[in-house]
């Protein structure tokens, strides 16, 4: 049977014990009544562990953790997503920790919604928030980074995988799946995604300059989610 998975709030060095604590330790000792030497997996500091339960409070459930367990990896893939509506981009960032996706930034664009862009800084704790949970259901023993908004010249720097592809529903013939092709083994993607309104001229001229090629997911126009999850799948199948 496999073990529900958690991810440690806190841990010691040397990865002998751990604890969950605030919302995770209340579901675990109310809702699941976790009693003293049950065991579960439990991740900590990106290594899984099997881990016993020590002591259980509302608050705070402590382990001490066993043998490291064998983990899977996150894709080694670096998602640009431009802000839009919040309910679409959240579902977007739990399907993509899904999908194992190591990093994602979200990215402030010219056609970004004006409103948005300003109440997006403080929305990203909540985006943390459901990548880990995500992360957790989907039994991933990481946790994507989800980088602060920011405009596109600072998320173009931020994003210096081996290949950089831009999703853009304007390109006709170079297809993701021909571009990954020449993709060299073991070296990081990255991707970006558009907001709804598309990527603007100037927006396209700065991810050329900054050597990104464009890609096409073929001719129909996909909301940004979708076009995400697509690419994610279809660079999962191919490279990973
Ligand atoms: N403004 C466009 C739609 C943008 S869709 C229009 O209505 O015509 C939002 C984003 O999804 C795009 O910026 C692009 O990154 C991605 N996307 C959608 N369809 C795509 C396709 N067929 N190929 C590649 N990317 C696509």
């Amino acid at each position: 049977m496999t073990r529900r998975r958690w991810i440690a709030d806190t841990w010691n060095e040397e990865r002998t014990t751990a604890a969950l604590l605030g919302d995770q330790a209340r579901h675990l000792a109310r809702v699941l009544r976790a009693e003293r030497g049950q065991t579960f997996d439990m991740v900590a500091g990106g290594f899984l562990h099997r881990a016993e339960v020590d002591s259980v409070r509302e608050d705070e459930v402590t382990f001490v953790l066993h043998e490291e367990q064998k983990a899977d990896t996150a894709l080694p893939v670096h998602l640009l997503l431009a802000v839009y509506k919040f309910d679409h981009l959240e579902w977007g960032i739990e399907k993509a920790t899904e999908l194992g996706v190591a990093e994602i930034s979200p990215v402030l664009a010219r056609r970004t919604d004006k409103h948005l862009a300003l109440a997006a800084a403080k929305r990203v704790e909540r985006w943390r928030r459901i990548a880990h949970e995500s992360a957790q259901q989907s039994r991933r023993t990481d946790v994507p980074l989800i980088h602060e908004p920011a405009k596109l010249p600072a998320a173009l720097a931020s994003a210096q995988a081996g290949t950089r592809l831009l999703l853009a529903e304007t390109e006709q013939e170079n297809t993701l799946a021909a571009a990954l092709k020449s993709h060299a083994a073991g070296s990081n993607l990255a991707l970006a995604i558009g907001p709804e309104g598309g990527w603007a001229p100037d927006e396209m001229n700065q991810f050329r300059d900054a050597g990104w090629a464009q890609v096409t997911l073929g001719p129909r126009i996909l909301r940004a989610e979708t076009a995400a999850i697509a690419a994610l799948a279809i660079a999962s199948a191919l490279l990973f």
